[in-house]
This record gives C-alpha cells, structure tokens and sequence, in this order.
C-alpha cells in the first residue's frame, strides 16, 4: 500500500467533501430552506444531483428539519439540540437524528409544505442508495482512470462519508456549545469550523440573520460559501434576496 495511494485518497475524499458542503450551505441552506438567494434553474438540477450522489439526502427533508431546528432552537421540539441531548450525542449522531425528524410526517406538512416531490425525485432523487452508488462508482472509476488501484476509490468514499458526516455533526454540536457569541442567540461563531465548513460555522451569526446570504459579518470572519454566492451573483447565475442583512430581532 504505497504512501501515495494514501495521500490520493485523503485528497479524493477531501475535495469530495468540500463539493458536498459548498452544495450544502449554497444550495440546500442559503437557497432552499432560508430563501436568503435564488439559483437560476440551470444550477437546480445539478445541485440537486450532486446533493443525491455525494449525501443520498432528500433536499425538501433536509430543508424542514433544519427550518424546524430554527423555529424550536435549543428547546425539546429542536430535532439536534446538543443543550437537549448532550454533545457527543448530536456530534457523531446528527445523521440519526436528521432521520428521525424527516421521518415523521409531520416534519415535512409543517415546514416543507412549499417544496413537494417531483418526477425527478420519486424517480431517482429520492432513493438514497441508488444516489450513493453513482457516487461511489463516479469516484472509483475516476481515481481508476488517474492510475491508482480501485481500493483508492473505495477508501476515498469512506473518507468523505466519514468527514462529511462529522462536519454536519460539528456545526450542530460545536456550533451551539463551542464558539464566540457576538449575538444573543444560542448558537456560536467558530472561525476554523467555518473554514472547513464553507462558511456554516459561522452559526451565532446565521441564527442573527438566517434570511441572510452571506454569513461573515464581522472583520475577519471568511465565508467561503459567499465568495461562491458572489461569483454565481456575478454571472448572473443567482439573485441575493437582500443585500443588506436583516438581524432577526431578538425577544
Ligand atoms: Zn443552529
Ligand atoms: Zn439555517
């Protein structure tokens, strides 16, 4: 097993995982569930493809549990509160607990009652599993064809559901417990999560202003999610709801 074999799998899988968090944060959270942008309908379908391929998430799902967490924020009714349910408990079981919400039917008649399945969904997207072996055939036959051993491509999978899934957990888990506070709400700021995070660690200031597009808002914080937001906006391949961020007044 050469070193370089290794390395190309962690490079793999980290690439991977960065796709599946921009896609994450810009399509899913800042356009789907908050409305905070619009994407131009040529960048909805391969959005959504990359969400099936590289997550085997169902998007309407993942929009009314995370509208649900911010509607019931840190209380009993938050689908992943780490003040409810203990941190390591959200930190390593986000995926379960994502699960649980979405499937209670009342989830989705509550909060994702503007989202319907389509044809494209009750066809492909919404099967998980047929989603995420696209992906993992895609990945190892991509390294294949680069020259490493069909093992790389495997193992690069693994690594990116690995790290995809702590990822998830940490700005769930770190995010309400670990962090500064600028703004009084439960959630906290961590710089290095938001870099690795495309910009989702910058929770204390997306639960100031969930309507808002972009997440930095102090000197110093970096929001990768909105350079990509900016470069969309600038090809006229998105439309920001506000630019000015609007702070969620505050009880
Ligand atoms: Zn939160
Ligand atoms: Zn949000």
């Amino acid at each position: 097993m050469p070193w370089t074999d290794l390395l190309a799998a962690v490079v793999a899988a980290a690439i991977v995982t960065q796709i599946a968090a921009a896609v994450t944060t810009v399509y899913l959270h800042r356009s789907l569930a908050h409305r905070a942008l619009t994407l131009h309908p040529a960048l909805v379908l391969p959005s959504r493809l990359v969400i099936w391929i590289t997550t085997g998430m169902r998007p309407r799902e993942w929009a009314a549990v995370h509208r649900k967490h911010h509607a019931a924020t840190d209380t009993d009714e938050d689908p992943h509160s780490p003040a409810v349910l203990g941190f390591w408990r959200v930190q390593l079981g986000n995926a379960g607990l994502y699960r649980r919400a979405a499937r209670d039917p009342e989830t989705l008649r509550k909060y994702a009652r503007d989202l319907p399945a389509d044809r494209l969904d009750r066809l492909f997207l919404d099967h998980a599993f047929a989603g995420l072996a696209v992906g993992i055939t895609i990945l190892v036959v991509v390294m294949w064809a680069l020259g490493f051993p069909l093992w790389v491509g495997f193992l690069a999978a693994g690594l990116h559901a690995a790290g995809y899934l702590l990822l998830s957990g940490a700005i769930n888990a770190v995010g309400h417990r670990f962090g500064t506070q600028p703004y009084e709400n439960s959630a906290t700021n961590g710089r290095v999560l938001a870099l690795l995070t495309a910009g989702e660690g910058l929770h204390n200031n997306h639960h100031a202003a969930p309507t808002s597009a972009r997440f930095a808002l102090h000197r110093g914080e970096i929001d990768p999610g909105w350079w990509l937001v900016r470069v969309l906006v600038a090809c006229n391949l998105a439309e920001v709801r506000h630019e000015d961020v609007k702070l969620k007044r505050v009880a």
